[in-house]
């Protein structure tokens, strides 16, 4: 296929959207498992307790494992947590375990409580896993979990679904970007909106496409991940819906996703305002 350009410098974008089931952690592996498709080598960090992107990239993640709680503790490195997903040797996964279930508020006594991940992703860090991109896949909850991704990431890439109350909760998300940008992460910027779920038959879809279209302009992707059986299958076999079904519609607009994401690069996006 063709070739995408390698980032100038490496990307770091957080999935966030304190929402549950917008297609956060499905938007991470599956954008990140195209980025690797053409080579570019590409870390998931499953920041949520529940696992879900490490189930998907078929990565270990039994309590014990060293995971990406390890990694707040300081306990070990990125790399070293790190694992090669058996789809493609240019994607890695820093998994979560159950452990990191107790983490919001074991993290509230420790000290540097919100830096702990951009710590962790220090220039040794890169320089061991040699990675281009890095999709932080968030937990949904606008917790200190999505704080240290928030602080570690130079982009947030936001998961909208096409559905009723697509907009809802989203200016509490601005609002908390904004906080972050304040105190925490000058640069961080809101480069990246994905409409997710999109079915063509309904009207709604196309009336939430339009609203968030007019709220966002440009920082949309023109690209619209569909609602598809083939996406919402794949984790069950481990795999993402690229190696699950390359053919499919749900992967080939996660491919043409990924192409849009990497051909804009990181200079485009927004603050955290809402207009
Ligand atoms: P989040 O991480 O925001 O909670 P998920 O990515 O886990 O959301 O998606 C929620 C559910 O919707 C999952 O069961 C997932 O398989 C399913 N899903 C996500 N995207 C699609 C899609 N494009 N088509 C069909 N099902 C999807
Ligand atoms: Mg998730």
């Amino acid at each position: 296929g063709n070739t995408l350009p390698r980032p100038r410098r490496r990307r770091v974008l957080t999935v966030a959207n304190q929402k549950g089931g917008v297609g956060k952690t499905t938007s991470a592996v599956n954008l990140a498992a195209a980025l690797a498709v053409h080579g570019l080598r590409t870390l998931v960090i499953d920041l949520d307790p529940q696992g879900n992107a490490s189930t998907a990239l078929n990565v270990e993640h039994r309590s014990g494992t060293p995971s990406v709680y390890e990694v707040l503790l300081g306990e070990v490195s990125l790399a070293e947590a790190a694992a090669v997903s058996e789809q493609s040797p240019n994607l890695l996964c820093v998994p979560a375990t159950i452990d990191l279930a107790g983490s919001e508020i074991e993290l509230v006594s420790m000290s540097s409580r919100e830096t702990r991940l951009k710590e962790a992703l220090s220039a040794e860090a890169f320089d061991e896993l040699q990675v281009d991109y890095v999709f932080i896949d968030c937990p949904p909850s606008l917790g200190l979990l999505t704080v240290n991704a928030m602080v570690a990431a130079q982009e947030v890439l936001i998961p909208i679904q096409c559905e009723y109350y697509a907009l809802e909760g989203l200016g509490q998300l601005l609002s908390n970007i904004e906080l972050v940008q304040q105190h925490l992460n000058p640069t961080l910027a809101v480069s990246t909106i994905l409409l997710t779920m999109y079915d063509g038959r309904t009207k709604l879809a196309d009336q939430v496409t339009q609203e968030v279209r007019n709220h966002f302009g440009e920082v949309v992707l023109k690209t619209v991940i569909p609602r598809s059986v083939k996406v919402s299958e794949a984790p069950g076999y481990g795999q993402t819906v690229l190696a699950y079904d390359p053919g499919s519609r749900g992967a080939m607009s996660y491919m043409d996703a990924a192409k849009e994401v990497a051909e804009r690069g990181a200079e485009q996006g927004v603050r955290g305002e809402l207009s």
